[in-house]
């Protein structure tokens, strides 16, 4: 893989020093912006410090990702040298060749790479920040988060703690395509399709690094302004049909930052809403007649359960029941009214029909049977003791069958 590079840093217009940091060393492939933040020096020394530990550790054979790793140590270990320096921090976004198509991207913070392709800019990293995560949570609109007073906070940074999260993003590339690397001093003073314009109108990448800063100075230059811009010559020959492939395949430069899928045509739409609308009728026709018949159903259990009656037995006690003997759906039978007579009175035939609920029906018909019963009993009550108790009439009736 070959490249060009342009890069160019300004401490803009409020700021009294420049607190950023880049490194673009065409030797060893290796390319990266950072952003200091701490009083005094500290802002200044961290992103040195930073670049410095990083471009030792690369060159020294270890992995980006550990490099950056690298980097934070080294960043701890010099604030632990000096009070002054205490708190000092700072963001790195940094980039290398993976493969013959392949870049490699290693970032903490809230300064940002991006991909140009065909013309089209494309985010690579996510900021760590305390606003884009109230983006991605839903809490604050992407415009809400670009002129927000709190943007400046990051939520990670080199320098804080001795172990830090570091992501990493694979960018498959073509010949032509250009990747800026740039600190928060571009991308809060210009809106993105303004980075956009200036990388497609500017070819030269040296151009196209000083137009950005100067654009940045011009809408208001609030912050430390850099910009590293990579482009890409060509990619290694057996590996660009492959690239060219994959690219053509998915459209996909850097797996990291989440693709919309492709957004359906009107008419895709409107067929798949009318589609949606002709299941939903086709399960309510279905269903509704199973809905109706299940409501009414319900209701005229309950409602049988609840205005029936039966004559039974609680106790030794003759009784008149409210509801259905054994109960229906939760609805149980309860005694309604006691009638005083002792099951044990009955005569054979009557006690029978007692112990089995056979008499049913409205209170009146239930009363009508317990009037006749009553009477059955004086009748009888000369001939027969009430004392006589056949085997099983202490069973209540009111448990379920
Ligand atoms: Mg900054």
């Amino acid at each position: 893989m070959r490249f060009a590079v342009g890069s160019a840093t300004d401490q803009g217009q409020l700021r009294e020093n420049n607190e950023d940091a880049f490194l673009a060393d065409s030797e060893r492939e290796l390319y990266a912006v950072a952003d200091g933040m701490g009083g005094h020096a500290g802002g200044e020394v961290a992103s040195r410090t930073a670049i410095e530990a990083l471009r030792a550790a690369v060159a020294a054979g270890t992995s980006l990702e550990a490099a950056i790793e690298r980097a934070n140590d080294a960043v701890l270990a010099r604030a632990a040298t000096d009070s002054a320096l205490a708190g000092m921090g700072t963001t790195i976004t940094a980039l290398t060749p993976e493969t013959g198509h392949q870049l490699l991207v290693g970032h903490v913070g809230d300064s940002r790479a991006y991909l140009l392709r065909n013309g089209a800019l494309e985010r690579v990293t996510e900021d760590h920040s305390l606003v884009e995560e109230l983006v991605r949570e839903g809490q604050l609109t992407p415009e809400q988060a670009e002129s927000h007073p709190r943007r400046s906070i990051v939520t990670r940074a080199l320098g804080v703690e001795p172990d830090v999260d570091v992501d990493t993003y694979i960018v498959n590339v073509l010949p032509n395509d250009r990747i800026l690397l740039c600190s928060d001093g571009v991308t809060t003073m210009l809106r993105e399709r303004e980075v956009e314009a200036i990388l497609r109108t500017e070819r030269d990448p040296q151009h196209a690094a000083d137009a950005l800063v100067a654009a940045a100075n011009e809408a208001g230059g609030e912050d430390n302004i850099t910009a590293v811009v990579v482009d890409v010559l060509d990619v290694d020959d057996d590996a660009a049909a492959e690239a060219a492939a994959a690219a053509s395949a998915a459209e996909a430069a850097a797996p990291a930052p989440p693709e919309e899928p492709p957004r359906p045509s009107r008419r895709e739409r409107e067929r798949a809403r009318g589609s949606r609308l002709r299941t939903l009728r086709g399960a309510i026709l279905v269903l509704l007649p199973l809905i109706v018949i299940v409501g009414v159903a319900t209701a005229a259990l309950g409602w049988y359960a609840r205005k029936s009656y039966y004559v039974g037995v609680s106790g030794n006690e003759v009784v008149i029941y409210k509801g259905v003997p054994g109960g229906v759906l939760g609805w149980n039978p309860t005694v309604d009214e006691r009638t005083g007579i002792n099951v044990g009175a009955l005569a054979p035939l009557d006690r029978d029909r007692v112990r089995t609920n056979a008499s049913r029906g409205s209170l009146e018909t239930t009363r009508g049977y317990v009037t006749q019963l009553q009477a059955n009993v004086a009748a009888t009550s000369s001939t027969t003791t009430t004392t006589l108790r056949p085997p099983g009439s202490t069973t209540p009736t009111t448990t379920r069958p």
